[in-house]
């Protein structure tokens, strides 16, 4: 159900169900965990027989199309352990669940919390997909910074510190980032919606071995313009190093202790 906040009307999702949720921090069984496939609605996809990777609806649903893709049977898994070709596969599996979802929600945003302090009640390695009968607030503002910016601010190649970068992509350490430690995916080719999956997946990799060094937990966002061509799409990464606290919501404002340069100077160190 969605509501609207008083003054601004911006949308909130009122989603009271998502309170019987698991908590597996706290002791209750995984329901991720290989043997408990019927502890979680029926799989949509998976990839591997055992499977490896696994997709089915979120049995707690913050919207009617939510979905979970399980990216390793093994509990303890991390992102960057996972040969190149699962994480691949994982990151390939996730587009053609977005483009699914895509075609009935107005947005489908991608997303990684990474440990209970990234906010998950599950340990067990995923990803989720949440899509909303309305374009968000961020990427609806984004959007419409593109359609008035005079040059597209993500094609500047020179902007902000690299940290690595393959064929199609720059792994940035964005100036003006909210979080720190926080960087970006960006395509080089100005693209408004998803495309390359593959050496993505490898970039994900380098950035959640380089995030693990500064915290265990850690978030990433696809931040997507599939309604607005003139958006450059992209991945935000941050490691948890701080919690959302009073001036940060009381503002609207972050305090980043991380300089870019100081993230760049680190982190090329883990590209691979
Ligand atoms: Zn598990
Ligand atoms: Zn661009």
């Amino acid at each position: 159900m969605i509501g609207k906040t008083p003054i601004t009307g911006d949308p909130v999702i009122l989603a009271p169900g998502r309170e019987e949720r698991p908590n597996v921090y706290d002791g209750a069984p995984c329901p991720f965990c290989p043997g408990a496939e019927d502890q979680t609605p029926p799989e949509i996809a998976r990839d591997g027989d055992p499977w490896r990777i696994r997709v089915f609806p979120n049995r707690y649903p913050p919207t009617e199309h939510a979905e979970v893709v399980v990216e390793s049977a093994m509990h303890d898994d991390e992102f960057d352990a996972l040969s190149p070709d699962h994480a691949q596969r994982a990151i390939e599996i996730t587009f053609d669940r977005y483009h699914a979802l895509a075609s009935k929600a107005a947005y489908v945003c991608i997303f990684k919390n990474h440990g209970r302090q990234a906010g998950a009640s599950i340990p067990h390695l995923h990803s989720q997909l949440v899509g909303t009968s309305f374009v968000p607030p961020r990427p609806k503002r984004e959007g419409e910074a593109f359609v008035r910016a005079i040059s597209c601010p993500l094609c500047n190649s020179t902007a902000h510190p690299l940290i690595g970068e393959t064929k199609h992509y720059r792994w940035i350490a964005p100036r003006g980032a909210r979080f720190a430690w926080q960087q970006w995916i960006v395509p080089k080719a100005h693209e408004h919606d998803l495309v390359e999956p593959y050496e993505l997946a490898s970039l994900m990799q380098s950035s959640a071995r380089a995030m693990r060094g500064i915290s265990e937990a850690f978030n990433w966002v696809f931040i997507t313009f599939p309604h607005e061509r003139s958006g450059h799409w992209y991945l935000e990464l941050f490691p948890r190093t701080a919690m959302i606290a009073g001036f940060e919501i009381g503002s609207d404002v972050f305090v980043n202790t991380a300089m870019s340069e100081t993230v760049a100077g680190l982190f090329s160190d883990f590209m691979s």
